[in-house]
């Protein structure tokens, strides 16, 4: 796939048309991200995926078509009923056009000479789960590891790209999903361990709704339960059901707060005791989230609130407050419409994560969209009530679900826009987030101390007569109770007012803004990409102004990624685009022209499209079908009481058993690629220091192969894969597989333990990759320091790495 660079300019020409129109962002975690113009792409289907039969409606039995595997190696015909009704979940909800079709069933074996460009949901069988004749292990290619129940896998574009298959060039546009694919693990959804069996619909429930967009939420309701006051890690998240709704099937019945996108496996306790997996329904957070990336209907029964977090500061003293991006705000609902309960948090968002890092001043800005104006009275038929809400703001340092932090779950682990794993150019480091801030409670006179006190704030509620939202106590709007730029949360920045270019100031009752910057992020200027600025330029001076060209555009937008992707199989049409493309280089003023010609054949081609009606699916399918890709270890599946539907995680001691090689190493090389059927590997090539488990030489070097990576301006992204750089030193669990001869990772990102010198002492010490495998840590610390007789170490209660080694070569002898 190399392509030079010249070239790479004149395709990005061809697709510059692409770049869409800034819109308004707002909240929930979708998953998206900014592209280089800083505008914000949300990785959504579009709406010609969903509407099947082109009637500009989407109705029963359209939307976004997916092939399910079935035979030896995939779903039973039990299990397609646990599919149909996951979908049926998210199909029926009436604020959102969000829907799901089964296209078609496929089986192995799978053709892999062709791009692979359809949504599937498979089934992943191993050699463990082979007992019967009619069960067969998929071919295996790489492990994503063990405590893994279900992934969704995007292949999508991060810059204006090249594909080249079969010596054939195709472009494809910045930010366009290319696949999403769910693969389930039959482990865990047939066999398990212990008795324990996630369940199936569950599990589709959640993946389904990364497969339509949405991405994790760190919003819950839920408690730790702890079986005895020593243990490390509680027994099972679990909450009580307590939001009154009508079901979509006419029930009406109380469900739980936490979303079904909250990334950890957890329960509802039922009023007679049971408990059972909470992810099977959507709570009301998914369902404004969906809502809002889907809209059906006018939404009236949703508003937001749009404000602003900074730190505090003393006034006066001229040290300015400062935004609080990553900070996490919260509105918390009096669900049963009596003031004497206390409040369930319904709805967040994470302050700044809709705005492009371009300008600091703005990362303090956040947007809680999706917040309803009114809700069933509890236990009444058809009475509804006006909830009021109380905001907090906490900072995502992980000091307890309670506190909206939970452990492990840190502001860029859940920044679906700018965070590590969103779709952005530029990602968030994360000296960009704060966390050490105090929490506080939005109250009209003066903001309360602590997120615990969420209940003495400032009662929000919808006012129906003047249109926005109030306080219950004063019925003050927003505007009122934060006059002069004062932010909801923390205080204004007093010091240099010159650096705030746009604040809003609630929403429905006035917004202040400042006569700068109107919603538009700013286009960086000059530099490589002066040529694609020429042609924006020409849309917005030339295109906009005239209603033709107002029609072209907005006809454009519509059907260009239907035609980048139909180019992907059409090799003519291609090879036309290209050639007019090429006769064009050397001039500008062409390229003007060029554009207007491409405006008008992708129009074309719109029509062209509509008229084949839904065959274009049809004959993409015909291509051959997939082969699945992931191979899952769930050996110790089941041995955790908080195995989860999503992530089910290993403690060190099962981590070193099960995996077939265990060293502490140094990365020497990384390196990503994509295999002709558009999945990204990446190999990184390590050099071993210790052997603590396995055949491998010291000083040796080893390559282990990892599914997910970005390449010429492709990403893939599966959840729970760790990222590595030349240099990193690492304690890696390795998996081999004997058909393909490769090693893998075990565990995702819990089979990555980091190693880290400290730069006075030259001492070295571990930490684990991923802050949500703290839990594990602080278990291997407890036993480490019991055997390390009294010697403090002073690096802020790491392990030294000397002490780990050897407590993890007494766990191999075990
Ligand atoms: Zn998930």
């Amino acid at each position: 796939m190399k392509i030079n660079d010249s070239k790479k300019t004149v395709y990005g020409v061809f697709l510059l048309f692409l770049l869409m129109f800034s819109f308004q962002s707002f909240a929930f975690f979708p998953s998206g991200g900014f592209d280089e113009f800083n505008v914000l792409r949300l990785a959504r289907w579009p709406f010609y995926e969903l509407d099947t039969n082109n009637d500009g409606k989407i109705t029963v039995g359209e939307g976004v078509g997916v092939y399910i595997e079935e035979g030896k190696r995939g779903f039973k015909p039990e299990e397609i009923e646990d599919i149909i009704s996951a979908i049926e979940v998210w199909n029926s909800v009436p604020t959102s056009y969000a829907s799901v079709r089964i296209a078609g069933y496929y089986q192995d074996p799978l053709s892999l000479t062709i791009p692979d460009a359809l949504p599937t949901i498979s089934m992943y069988v191993t050699e463990a789960d082979v007992t019967d004749e009619t069960i067969e292990a998929d071919p295996e290619t790489v492990d994503v590891g063990g405590g893994i129940l279900a992934v969704t896998i995007t292949l999508f574009t991060v810059t204006d790209t090249l594909y080249e298959v079969n010596g054939q060039i195709y472009p494809l546009s910045a930010g366009m999903i290319i696949d999403r694919d769910i693969v389930v693990s039959a482990t865990a959804h047939r066999t398990g361990v212990e008795g324990i069996k996630a369940d199936l619909k569950s599990t589709l429930v959640h993946e389904l709704g990364h497969f339509l967009g949405l991405d994790h939420t760190p919003l819950n309701n839920l408690r730790a339960v702890y079986l005895t006051p020593t243990d490390e890690l509680p027994a099972y998240l679990v909450e009580n059901e307590v939001v009154w709704m009508t079901l979509p099937n006419g029930e009406a019945k109380y469900v739980g707060a936490t979303p079904t996108m909250f990334p950890i496996y957890f329960e509802v306790e039922l009023p007679n005791g049971t408990r059972e997996d909470g992810g099977k329904d959507l709570a009301p957070d998914d369902i404004s989230g969906i809502s809002w990336l889907y809209p059906r209907g006018a939404q009236e029964n949703f508003f937001d609130i749009r404000h602003e977090a900074r730190s505090r500061t003393r006034r006066g003293s001229g040290i300015p407050s400062i935004p609080l991006p990553g900070g996490h705000v919260v509105a918390w609902a009096d669900v049963d419409n009596n003031g004497y309960t206390t409040r369930v948090p319904l709805f967040s968002t994470l302050v700044g994560l809709y705005e492009p890092l371009i300008n600091k001043q703005l990362q303090g800005k956040f947007n809680l969209i999706g917040l309803w104006k009114t809700m069933e009275v509890p236990g009444k038929q058809g009475e509804i009530f006006t909830p009021t809400y109380t905001l907090t703001l906490s900072p995502m340092n992980g000091t307890g679900l309670d506190r909206q932090a939970p452990p492990g779950m840190s502001p860029s682990y859940v920044d679906s826009i700018q965070g590590p794993n969103s779709y952005s150019v530029t990602t968030r480091s994360d000296s960009d987030y704060q966390v050490s801030f105090m929490s506080e409670v939005f109250h009209e006179v003066e903001n309360i101390i602590d997120v615990s006190k969420k209940d003495a704030g400032t009662p929000l509620v919808w006012n129906f007569a003047m249109n926005t939202v109030v306080s219950a106590v004063s019925g003050r709007t927003i505007p009122q109770m934060r006059p002069y730029l004062k932010p909801m949360f923390g205080d204004p920045n007093d010091v240099c007012p010159l650096n705030i270019i746009e604040v809003n100031t609630g929403t429905g009752g006035g917004t202040t803004t400042t006569p700068t910057t109107p919603t538009t992020p700013t286009i960086p200027t000059g530099g490589s990409i002066s040529f694609t600025n020429d042609l924006r330029s020409f849309r917005d001076t030339f295109l906009m102004n005239s209603d033709l060209g107002l029609v072209l555009v907005d006809m454009y937008y519509t059907i260009a990624p239907i035609l980048a992707r139909a180019m992907l199989k059409d090799e003519f049409v291609m090879k036309i685009a290209i050639g007019v493309v090429l006769m064009i280089l050397n001039s500008k003023w062409l390229i003007y022209v060029i554009g207007v010609v491409l405006l008008l054949l992708t129009s074309f081609w719109g029509i062209v499209r509509m008229r084949a009606g839904r065959s274009r699916t049809t004959r993409l399918f015909q291509g051959g079908s997939r082969r699945l890709f992931l191979i899952f270890m769930l050996l110790n599946f089941g041995l955790l009481p908080t195995v989860s539907s999503r992530i089910a995680y290993l403690t060190t001691e099962q981590l070193v058993e099960a995996s077939d090689a265990v060293v502490s190493s140094k990365v020497v090389s990384v390196n990503s690629y994509m295999t002709k059927n558009m999945k990204i590997y990446t190999d990184v090539e390590i050099e071993v220091i210790d052997t603590i488990k396995g055949d491998i030489n010291e000083g040796s070097s080893l390559v282990f192969t990892i599914i997910g990576g970005e390449t010429n301006g492709f990403v893939m992204v599966c959840s729970e894969m760790p990222k590595f750089n030349e240099g990193d030193e690492v304690i890696v669990y390795l998996r081999y597989l004997p058909k393909s001869k490769k090693w893998t990772l075990y565990a995702g990102t819990r089979s990555v333990t980091s190693v880290n010198t400290d730069e006075t002492t030259g001492k070295k010490y571990v930490m684990p990759y991923s802050e949500i495998d703290m839990l594990y840590f602080n278990q291997d610390k407890k036993v480490v320091s019991k055997s390390s007789a009294g010697e403090e170490d002073s690096n802020e209660g790491n392990i030294p790495y000397e002490e780990y080694i050897k407590y993890l070569k007494n766990l191999k002898s075990k």
